[in-house]
């Protein structure tokens, strides 16, 4: 069976003194093992709430899974017990958050932190095996075994992540979450982390979720793409679909608009027009409506069905077949 992770109809709330906040608003999506899926979208779309849910690390007592299903390789993990969650967190799925320094401790050596890992989910492997796994990790993420005594302020911004990132794949997950891993870095930096990963995610066939706002990032690393509004995936495709001559929902349109295309001698991109909308507001029709350039009466109070054509998903009244 190729299905790795099967996320149907998610509702995710937060819930404070004063308000709620719609996250995740029938959130559906599937990963197939080895997949590289990229999530793309604005600040506040739900792409970093999706990837806590499913390592059920929602802020506690305000981050509130309302309905839907995490199927995990069959099972249901909205059913299973913290313990079982311990043992698939950083073992069989594993994160990377923008801030390597989130992940490292500042007091202790990398080695040691990289060590941890491997205790922690290898018990049983011997201290020789486990220091020439480690050796192992630190010589593939491009770092000298050497360095493992020293500590995370003697590495650059970029060295940090290779170290996160080898933490991250020493257990040698089925599922790497990948939250804007590259945003904090300059340019080079970004494009070398990324090659890292592609090249790591040969070698281990990880599937990999990498949650990023940078559409030129997905096309370069991806296989398939899920546009994320409003907490809902209003596109799906593989990335030919999304980025070829076919039909793109309005939002994916504007999105790539934003691209800066170094071929052309055109000096301005073309934002999209608008914020998104306050998530406090349980929306009636299409999360979209208010900043999209089509929208109709209908767009206003109808939720646009998905449309199908093959495996590309536009949510999206103008490609159903009773229209706009
Ligand atoms: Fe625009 Fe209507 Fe399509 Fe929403 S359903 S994206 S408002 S045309």
């Amino acid at each position: 069976n190729d299905d790795l992770l099967q996320i149907e109809k998610l509702n995710v709330e937060y819930i404070t003194d004063d308000a709620i906040v719609y996250a995740l608003n029938d959130f559906s999506l599937n990963v197939k093992r080895g997949e590289k899926i990229g999530l793309v979208g604005e600040t506040g779309a739900g792409k970093t709430t999706l990837a806590l849910s499913i390592l059920r690390l929602l802020p506690k007592k305000i981050g509130k899974i309302t309905s839907g299903s995490i199927i995990y390789e069959g099972d249901e993990l909205l059913d299973k017990p913290e313990s079982y969650m311990l043992g698939l967190r950083g073992r069989k799925i594993s994160m990377i958050f923008q801030d390597p320094m989130t992940s490292l401790n500042p007091v202790k050596s990398v080695g040691d932190q990289v060590l941890e890992v491997l205790n922690l989910h290898f018990p049983n492997l011997s201290k020789d095996e486990k220091n020439q796994k480690v050796d192992e990790i630190f010589r593939l993420v491009g770092i000298p075994a050497e360095r493992k005594i020293e500590y995370p302020h003697q590495f650059s911004g970029g060295m940090k992540q290779r170290i996160v990132i080898a933490m991250a794949l020493i257990s040698e997950p089925e599922l790497l979450l990948a939250d804007e891993p590259t945003t904090a870095l300059d340019v080079t930096i970004q494009a070398q982390i990324l090659e890292l990963m592609k090249e790591l995610k040969e070698k281990f066939n990880s599937a990999v979720i990498l949650i990023t706002h940078d559409l030129g990032v997905v096309a370069e690393f991806c296989d398939a793409v899920a546009v994320v509004y409003g907490g809902r995936v209003v596109e799906i495709g593989k990335v030919e679909d999304i980025f070829g001559e076919g039909n793109n929902h309005p939002y994916t349109k504007g999105l790539i608009n934003c691209i800066p295309d170094l071929t052309s001698t055109a000096t301005r991109l073309s934002p999209i027009a608008g914020r998104m909308g306050d998530p406090r507001i349980k929306v009636q029709g299409c999360c979209f409506a208010e900043r999209c350039p089509h929208a109709s009466e209908k767009c206003k109070t109808t939720p646009p069905p998905m449309v199908y054509e093959n495996d590309h998903g536009i949510l999206c009244h103008l490609f159903s077949k009773e229209g706009i």
